[in-house]
């Protein structure tokens, strides 16, 4: 019989590729959406990879117990991916109640939903390299203290061992993937990476001239959406519920990236990028550097994709749509 899956956060990067993996897994899935005033932009993500028509969606908010506990009741999944955030770490600084509404008790919330109404499910939390903060090892590791800098860093650890404490407390299958950064056409625009690769291709087209940044000396791990969503399904997969790293275990500075994307159309970044201190943040994390060696050894997961192979498909994408929008 086909699994059934419940995706939180199913509208966003993540949530759409880890969607596609399962239905090409042959798993049903469901996504919880929240509401929003601009349907149109709802599934934004799903549509762009086909398969908006192949994953059911749950109107719900992860802030609300009520239609939590309801739809797990109702759906009794197999497996349940709590991918749902406030994500951006910068507007964390904004929204700081918010992000620990959403991002760290909305775990609770999750996980208590699933602990009442379908304990025996399989439960996957995104947690986040930016635990690290202001690193304590030269290579962080799932045994390397964390030290989160922003409120969003400080919620990603509240779930972070939230998730571990019910998998001791209530004997729940429930593990934690932390993930380095990861990109791809569908991240977000406020990222650095797809801000850079869309900038790229607005001027390319004659579309802008310059390109605002903050601290570009900071070092990222940065991988591929499409391969990450891989390591979720997999320690879920696992007779044991764990905490997994996930990562390259290649730093690039935030400059570095920027010159393949501008090398990649021919143009020279010191021509169009503008710094600004605007963009700069009240605390930064200047580097981050994962050991996936855990995951390698157990899962059997690595990355597959190179930051510029990832940058150059993350151009591209940006070229068509902005060449559709003219
Ligand atoms: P996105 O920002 O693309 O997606 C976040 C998702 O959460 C969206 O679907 C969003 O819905 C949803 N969401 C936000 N608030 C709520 C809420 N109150 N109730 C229900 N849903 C909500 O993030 P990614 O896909 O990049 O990341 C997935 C997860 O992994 C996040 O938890 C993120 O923090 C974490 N993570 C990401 C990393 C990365 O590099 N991408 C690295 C490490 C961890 P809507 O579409 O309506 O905004
Ligand atoms: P994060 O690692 O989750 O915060 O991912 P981001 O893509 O938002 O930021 C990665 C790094 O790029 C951080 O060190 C930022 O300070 C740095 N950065 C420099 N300029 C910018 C910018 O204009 N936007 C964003 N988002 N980040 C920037």
């Amino acid at each position: 019989m086909a699994k059934t899956a419940l995706i939180t956060g199913v509208t966003g990067q993540d949530g759409a590729y880890l969607a596609q993996l399962l239905l090409q897994k042959g798993y049903k899935v469901h996504g919880l959406m929240r509401r929003s005033a601009s349907a149109e932009v709802i599934g934004e993500r799903l549509r762009w990879l086909g398969i908006d028509k192949d994953v059911e969606l749950v109107d719900g908010n992860l802030t609300d117990l009520s239609c939590l506990s309801r739809t797990v009741r109702h759906l009794q999944p197999d497996e349940i991916y709590n991918l749902a955030a406030q994500s951006f770490v910068k507007s964390s600084w904004d929204q700081p109640l918010l992000t620990g509404q959403v991002t760290a008790i909305g775990v609770t919330n999750i996980l208590e939903a699933m602990r009442q109404e379908a304990p025996g499910a399989r439960f996957y939390q995104a947690s986040s390299s930016e635990m690290y903060g202001l690193i304590q090892q030269p290579m962080q590791s799932e045994t390397t203290p964390f030290y989160p800098r922003s409120p969003y860093a400080v919620a990603k650890l509240y779930g972070h061992w939230i998730t571990v404490n019910y998998r001791e407390s209530f004997g729940l299958h429930a593990s934690s993937g932390i993930l380095f950064n990861h990109e791809s056409p569908l991240r977000g625009i406020e990222f650095v990476t797809r801000k850079v690769t869309d900038a790229v291709a607005r001027i390319k087209l004659g579309q802008a001239k310059t390109l605002e940044l903050g601290n570009t000396t900071a070092k990222r791990d940065w991988g591929h959406a499409r391969d990450y969503v891989k390591a979720m399904w997999m320690m879920l997969q696992q007779d044991t519920p764990d905490d997994y790293v996930v990562a390259t275990g290649r730093t690039t500075t935030v400059d570095d990236m920027v010159r393949i994307a501008f090398d990649y159309v021919g143009l020279n970044p010191a021509d169009h990028v503008v710094i600004s201190e605007a963009l700069f943040r009240p605390a930064e994390v200047e580097v981050l550097l994962g050991d996936a060696s855990k995951a390698r050894a157990k899962l059997g997961w690595e990355a597959e994709t190179s930051l510029e192979d990832l940058i150059h498909e993350m151009v591209d994408a940006d070229l068509v749509r902005r060449k559709k929008l003219g």
